[in-house]
């Protein structure tokens, strides 16, 4: 059995072709490994667990058909996009939300889980945001309003310096090399999987104290092409398939 991980699929009702995508892959490739690991912006925006966005609906019903029907497990760690996503959208689609970072251990190996907005140390302004909207206070706050207002904050936010800055953020920054050795000293591991940078690749770098190499494994952003990362016995691959 074989583990799957997934992030920056950006579901929008506006590019129906990446949700047709999505679902195949849940028919198809998904079915045939142990669990699903969803890292972040897997929604273009998520707005709080009332969201009634019909496509939403209809995403969260694959989910749970594909870890109750279909028996696998599934996992969702939040993005800078979709961090509001709460307990009860967990369960309404029997998913397990994982912390950022989480260390996952299988075959043996340890391997470091992140959305990667976090390792975009030199966005100081972004991060600042990130760590008040992380905030319980300012969530409550938020998700006091209702949707429609939510919305439209959103919507307004290009001119504003200030609210919901993460969940327009442009993801063109790249991880910095300082905070991912940090990390994963921290963490004492030698592989990182993470999404959100949109720079789909396999990274190899130099740890201290550890005689062998490192690993960054960098998922990518669906579009033309979609992308996963499989992790079998034979250790992790980065494929990608046309849309
Ligand atoms: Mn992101």
């Amino acid at each position: 059995m074989s583990l799957l991980f997934i992030s920056d699929l950006h579901l929008d009702p506006k590019r129906p072709a990446i949700t047709q995508a999505f679902y195949h892959f849940l028919e198809t490739k998904a079915q045939q490994v142990q669990a699903l690991y969803i890292l972040g912006d897997f929604f273009e925006a998520w707005l709080g667990d009332d969201d009634d966005t019909p496509l939403y609906q209809e995403v969260i019903e694959k989910l749970h058909t594909y870890s109750t029907q279909d028996g696998h497990q599934l996992y969702f760690m939040h993005g800078n996009r979709d961090f509001l996503a709460g307990e009860d959208f967990a369960q309404r689609c029997q998913a397990t939300l994982l912390n950022d970072p989480y260390v996952l251990s299988y075959n043996h190996s340890n391997y470091l889980l992140m959305h990667g907005d976090s390792l975009c140390t030199k966005d100081v302004d972004y991060l600042a945001f990130r760590k008040m909207a992380r905030s319980t206070q300012w969530q409550q706050q938020f998700l006091g309003q209702p949707i429609e207002q939510r919305r439209q904050i959103v919507a307004e936010i290009q001119d504003k310096s200030q609210t919901m800055k993460s969940l327009k953020a442009a993801d063109i920054m790249d991880v910095t090399e300082e905070e991912v050795i940090r990390i994963m000293e921290e963490h004492n591991v030698h592989n990182l999987i993470h999404g959100h940078t949109h720079r789909p690749n396999k990274h190899t770098l130099t740890i201290k104290h550890n005689t062998v190499d490192a690993e960054r494994w960098v998922l990518g952003d669906w579009g033309e092409k979609g992308w996963y990362i499989e992790i079998d016995d034979s250790g992790p691959s980065l494929i990608s398939f046309d849309i």
